[in-house]
């Protein structure tokens, strides 16, 4: 059993349970599916980042019940225990990215215009802020709900919010107009 915390050290561990039942597996913290450093259990656990990089761990209490932290690829911080993986992500962010709640959430671009629609976001968000890695916040637009490892300009992660649903009143008024 380790008790070392952290994406990288919790990889390592799991990787290396190389007979081990798969219940114990399953109940073992490990990168969550797709997130950054994900393996396989039979991988080669990531090596850890330079700068504070957000990621989840989880794991499987039952097949009803998995629990989610978001963690750290370069230090040894673990959020607290989530129910919801994109939960644990933000938590992730408020770790790598502490102002990350207060950049402007953009529409998704579409088809034309994509040029324009990026110079726009980048004048809206800090100087060398994709460079670094940072979220990218947009506007959940199905099929597009989950927070999406890899997708942002640089490499980070693009993070969903739901719109807010428009004002009855806004609703009733153009019924009557
Ligand atoms: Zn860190």
């Amino acid at each position: 059993m380790s008790n070392d915390t952290g994406a990288i050290a919790r990889q390592r561990h799991y990787t290396s349970l190389r007979n081990a039942d798969r219940e114990v597996l399953r109940g073992t913290w490990s990168i969550g599916y797709g997130d950054p450093g994900f393996t396989t259990q039979f991988g080669t656990p990531p090596e850890p980042s330079e700068h504070h990089s957000a990621t989840s761990i989880r794991k499987i209490i039952t097949d009803a019940l998995w629990l989610h932290r978001g963690a750290c690829l370069a230090c040894p911080w673990e959020g607290p225990d989530r129910r919801r993986r994109d939960a644990a992500i933000e938590d992730a962010h408020d770790h790598t990215h502490p102002e990350w709640r207060s950049l402007p959430i953009m529409d998704r671009a579409s088809g034309r215009g994509a040029r324009m629609w990026w110079q726009h976001v980048r004048a809206r968000y800090p100087q060398g802020w994709f460079d670094a890695g940072g979220p990218l916040r947009l506007y959940a637009e199905p099929p597009f709900d989950r927070h999406e490892a890899g997708a942002a300009p640089g490499g980070g992660f693009i993070l969903h919010t739901t719109r807010r649903k428009s004002k009855p009143s806004s609703a009733i008024q153009l019924a009557l107009e």
